[in-house]
């Protein structure tokens, strides 16, 4: 409702409704884009429709052309008798209140596109790639409506549209078995948002269909535990994928570690439980048995469990590990592929990974140094022209990585940079040759993590940075 007191129409009402037309005609005034937009979508959804025009849509197929009614270009009140419907989209809003007005007397529901909140009908019939469409009510900026539509479509998983036939398709099952329209409304509730709503979008619809008919059967929906070992991206929380959001709203348990970002975490369920098993202030952590034994004994007792990390869960994350040992045990798994580090921080800093004049190959290296202090690097592996070099964890080691490129023959001036917390709000980027990058990283006091880039690539910088933080917002990591 947006009847506030300062509303000179009080029978100005905005809700989303369907209408069955029936052999009704649905009746469109004018020539504009929108007109046309809506004529082709009533067409394609079977109704019968009249437009008053000076001519048909150009790009409407030559079927759809027959089946339109053309009235010419003057509307006239009496148009309207016996329709269902009647859009006014003349561009014009004095136009759009004659044809309203003129809708009205014959008692016919319109919906005006210059004024979509004075409208009887909301009708926002575009189409998400699902195919599933949306009226939205409410919106008092109707530039909104075509922004909010993109959100709601790209919200979508790409098999929603499959999850809407299987729903269709087990309905009268489902109604039969459950006549109490409340109760199946749970029902539908937890099998969709649930393991059989999970299987289907993920394309087991073998395994939604027996969810259901068990559920159905009376017994307990059978749904073992799981783990969906995901990434979450390099931090930026914009840079999660879409999967990767829907897998943990359904979680029971997240366990998370440090470098995942704290707005990622909110997109949690409520009740969900939240535990941290990364590095703590003490330098102790979870050790890693411990964590793929926390796992385990989740999934077993029948919880999802979202295992996020930072990244990309196979790039130096130790997904791998983790996984192994849910195989052993028969858990079953999912997992989600992230931004890792060296792609969300080389674009947020200007440096193409691979060009064509710069660079052909490009290699991930861990910088992380032994129990002794000594790197275990192939440098002569590393070093070939036309390849950049992206160490993960190679802060602490900068000085004997950089030393141990220059014994191995790069040349001293070759271009390196050092990205701190790329693609949060403290993103810091440090470029220089790379002979001088360990001096210049210690006099930058720079925060981890941190990331170095090394080759020509890292030229491009200074035509290619975009990315402006702001220094301070949104509470990312401190130490
Ligand atoms: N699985 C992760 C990497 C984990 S190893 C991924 O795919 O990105 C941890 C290392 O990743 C850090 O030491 C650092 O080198 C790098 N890293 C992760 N996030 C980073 C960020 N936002 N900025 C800079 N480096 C980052």
């Amino acid at each position: 409702m947006r009847d506030t007191p300062k509303d000179p129409e009080p029978d100005a009402v905005g809700v989303a409704v369907t209408l069955r037309l029936g052999t009704r005609r649905c009746l469109v005034v004018g020539d504009t884009p929108f007109a046309a937009a809506t004529v082709r979508r009533l067409l394609q959804a079977g109704a019968r429709v009249a437009m008053c025009a000076a001519s048909a849509p150009s790009d409407i197929g030559s079927a759809e052309r027959q089946e339109l009614v053309l009235l010419g270009s003057v509307f006239r009140p009496e148009m309207a008798a016996d329709c269902g419907l009647v859009v006014a989209a003349t561009g014009d809003p004095d136009g759009d209140r004659q044809v309203a007005e003129g809708a009205r007397r014959h008692g016919v529901p319109v919906h005006a596109d210059s004024d979509p909140r004075r409208g009887c009908v909301q009708l926002a019939p575009r189409l998400a790639p699902a195919g599933v469409s949306f009226a939205v009510e409410g919106v008092d900026a109707p530039a909104l409506l075509d922004d909010l539509s993109v959100r709601l479509a790209s919200a979508l998983p790409e098999r929603y549209g499959a999850l809407q036939e299987w729903i269709s398709e087990w309905t009268p099952r489902v109604e039969q078995a459950v006549p109490e329209p409340a109760a199946r409304r749970r029902i539908w509730q937890r099998l969709i948002g649930g393991g059989a709503g999970e299987a289907l979008l993920s394309g087991r619809r073998e395994e939604a269909d027996a969810i259901v008919a068990e559920a159905l059967a009376g017994g307990r929906a059978p749904e073992p535990g799981e783990v969906y070992l995901i990434g979450a991206g390099p931090g930026d929380p914009d840079l999660l994928t879409v999967r990767a959001m829907r897998l943990l709203r359904l979680a029971d348990v997240v366990l998370y570690d440090r470098l995942v970002a704290p707005a990622i975490l909110e997109l949690a369920a409520p009740e969900a439980e939240l535990v941290y098993v990364g590095k703590r202030r003490s330098h102790h952590r979870v050790p890693q048995e411990g964590i793929n034994d926390m796992l385990v004994r989740h999934a077993e007792a029948g919880r999802r469990v979202a295992r996020l990390k930072g990244g990309d869960p196979f790039i130096f994350g130790r997904g791998g590990e983790e996984i192994d040992r849910l195989t052993e045990r028969g858990v079953r798994f999912e997992v989600v592929p992230g931004i890792t580090a060296a792609s969300g921080c080389a674009a947020y800093a200007g440096i193409p990974l691979t060009h064509r004049d710069h660079a052909q190959s490009c290699v991930f290296a861990t910088g992380h140094r032994r129990g002794d202090g000594s790197l275990s690097i192939d440098f002569e592996g590393l070093i070939r022209p036309g390849q950049t070099i992206v160490f993960y964890m190679g802060l602490a080691g900068l000085e004997s990585l950089a030393e141990g490129l220059l014994r191995h023959g790069m040349a001293p001036d070759t271009p390196a940079a050092l990205v701190q917390q790329g693609t949060t709000p403290n993103q810091k980027v440090i470029a220089g040759p790379l002979s001088a990058l360990p001096e210049m990283a210690a006099r930058a006091n720079l925060r981890a993590p941190t990331l170095i880039i090394v080759g020509e690539v890292v030229r491009l910088r200074e035509r290619l940075a975009w990315f402006r933080p702001e220094e301070g917002r949104g509470g990312f990591w401190s130490a």
